[in-house]
């Protein structure tokens, strides 16, 4: 039927063409050449199509390149900072209009809300809360975790059993797309967006997937690199931390070390490090034998793998020598041989030692000359008949030793307790005029038989220091001052003020100090040695305390003396902060 409609059609158009003159081949050019134009034009407008998507493709993955490159600048930004910046980028390269980000627990079982985006902000009004979901119960949103792969839903509206419906406060949605994000084999978590006005297909997943994949390995790179820094980090607090200097040695040379050692040697990194130990010994060790022979014999040892400990005596950048204790053992520090020595300070404890040495032989000597007398006078009263003057006498005697055997044990201790460092300054503004008078009215008393005089300017700043301390300082320079003159001669107390110090002094007419002695006598158990002074009693430890408490007030002490005429014992010590003066 309908081909006799296009007969009866095709005959009148015939006849039509016929009766206006035109030639039937000539219709029919006509027609195939419009046929082809039309032809030509759906091609063109297909192609054109076609370019518009490719040159939208291109944009898109330029645009995401970009994002990426934003991303790796973004080196000192906070997680969140990153994490918003993808999410922002992934709504806008997907032409999206809202977006989230989750982080899926070590068992994939657990999902947590890490962030929204903008938009997703503004209207949504549970984005502000933190959320969990369980995997397993999680609605259609919850099958990209489930299936492992991107999950478009371009009707978000359509029924499907797999939806629980959103939680109050939810924005609507009415299309979906979302992507787990992979560490390998595991998935990490989740981006999704949303809304998008055209749907979505696999462009939208691409640029989805390769973002946030990107932002996961930026994630990781900054975790391994804070991992690293903390582990850095620890090592250094360790290192630099210890009390004792660590070094390295390779081929012969110190290559590496820590502050401690340094500190200890007294040296700049450039000073120490790429100089072998040797060049940091006396050449002779306080056992005798020779540093270089006794350091090149550890290390073999140790090079050998027989771990080392030893002391050694060492010397400091500035000349000065310590005494140490050191192990050595060897280690590998990529691929190479290397030592490495933990270097003790052992100066303190040697001095102590030193100083019970020095106790026990004082206790034999010291000590026992006065107990003796002690002993025997008391003895001798208690047996004899004694006249009571001469009693006295004897009695005298007894209260003298015990009172030279006291101060002897008190100094003793005191010098013992400053240099375990166990000994308390309370330092206060001291007024150096009472302190001297004070001093002077304890020694102007009979039996003494001096004459003390003070002589101090007005207006003396105070001086910082410990008050109890200094009159110790003063007793033992006063009660040398009356040990060593004669009776009846003056003792002069007297004071000055320099530019960041005050000075104070004790002068005696007394039997004075060899030049020759003059540098010893601050040391511990040193005593001059002639018959006069053997007289007096004493055990050399006074001066070594004043010495000890003058330099812990960072102060200075020194002695002028002329044999035969008399001595005098200066004592410098800063004057209290605030108080500097013209000098
Ligand atoms: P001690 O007086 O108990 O022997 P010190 O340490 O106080 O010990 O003094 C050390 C030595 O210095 C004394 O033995 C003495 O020879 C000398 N000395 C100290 N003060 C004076 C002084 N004012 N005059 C002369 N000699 C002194």
């Amino acid at each position: 039927m309908p081909r006799i409609i296009n007969l009866v059609y095709f005959i009148r158009f015939e006849s039509a063409c016929r009766e206006k003159g035109v030639a039937m081949h000539e219709v029919v050019l006509w027609v195939t050449i419009a046929a082809i134009a039309a032809l030509v034009a759906v091609i063109l407008l297909l192609l054109r199509m076609a370019m518009r998507k490719r040159t939208e493709a291109l944009r898109l993955n330029e645009a995401r390149l970009e994002a990426l490159a934003r991303l790796n600048e973004m080196t000192g930004a906070t997680l969140r900072e990153v994490t918003d910046f993808v999410l922002d980028e992934a709504v806008r390269l997907t032409r999206s209009t809202i977006g989230y980000l989750a982080f899926l627990n070590e068992d994939e079982t657990v999902l947590t809300i890490h962030s929204w985006s903008r938009v997703a902000l503004e209207e949504c009004l549970m984005a502000t809360r933190p959320l969990e979901f369980r995997v397993e119960t999680m609605g259609l949103w919850g099958e990209a975790i489930r299936q492992r792969r991107p999950v478009i839903t371009n009707d978000y509206r359509a029924a499907d059993p797999r939806k629980k419906g959103y939680p109050p406060g939810h924005v609507e949605l009415y299309r979906h797309m979302n992507a787990p994000i992979f560490d390998g084999e595991r998935i990490v978590a989740l981006a999704g967006v949303g809304n998008k006005e055209a749907e979505y297909d696999e462009t939208d997943v691409r640029q989805l997937t390769l973002l946030t994949q990107g932002m996961w390995r930026h994630i990781q790179c900054r975790r391994v690199n804070d991992a690293l820094r903390e582990s850095a980090e620890r090592y250094r607090t360790l290192v630099e931390g210890v009390n004792d200097a660590i070094v390295t040695v390779r081929d012969g040379a110190f290559v590496n070390c820590n502050r401690k050692a340094l500190e200890l040697f007294r040296c700049t990194a450039e000073e120490f490090l790429g100089r072998s130990p040797e060049q940091f010994t006396p050449p002779v060790q306080p056992d005798r034998r020779k540093s270089g022979e006794k350091i090149r014999e550890m290390i073999t040892a140790a090079l050998a793998g027989r771990t080392q400990f030893s002391e050694c005596q060492y010397r400091r950048c500035d000349g000065t020598l310590f005494q140490a204790e050191v192990s050595l053992n060897r280690t590998e520090y990529q691929g190479k041989v290397e030592l490495q020595a933990v270097i003790r300070d052992v100066t303190e404890r040697k001095e102590m030692e030193q100083l019970k040495d020095e106790m026990i032989s004082a206790v034999s000597h010291e000590m026992r000359t006065p107990l003796t007398a002690v002993l025997g006078f008391t003895e001798f009263l208690l047996t004899s008949e004694v006249e009571p003057e001469k009693q006295r006498e004897y009695l005298r005697i007894v209260y003298n030793e015990t009172e030279r055997l006291s101060e002897l044990i008190g100094n003793f201790l005191d010098l013992q307790r400053m240099k375990a460092r166990q000994m308390v300054y309370r330092l206060s503004g001291v007024e150096v005029r009472p302190l001297l008078e004070e001093a002077a009215a304890l020694f102007s008393t009979a039996p003494r038989k001096h004459r003390v005089t003070v002589q101090v300017p007005p207006d003396l700043p105070p001086v910082r220091g410990d008050e109890a301390r200094l009159h110790q300082v003063l007793n033992n320079l006063l009660s040398n001052a009356v040990k060593y003159s004669p009776e009846g001669s003056e003792i002069v107390l007297g004071a000055r003020r320099d530019a960041d110090s005050v000075t104070f002094w004790v002068r005696d007419e007394g039997i004075g100090i060899a030049p020759e002695a003059l540098d010893r006598i601050f040391e511990r158990f040193y005593r001059v040695d002639s018959s006069d002074r053997r007289m007096t009693g004493g055990a050399g430890l006074g001066l070594a305390l004043v010495r000890e408490i003058v330099t812990a007030h960072n102060g200075r002490v020194w002695v002028e003396s002329i044999l035969g005429k008399g001595s005098t014992f200066y004592v410098s010590l800063p004057i209290v902060e605030g108080v500097r003066g013209e000098g």
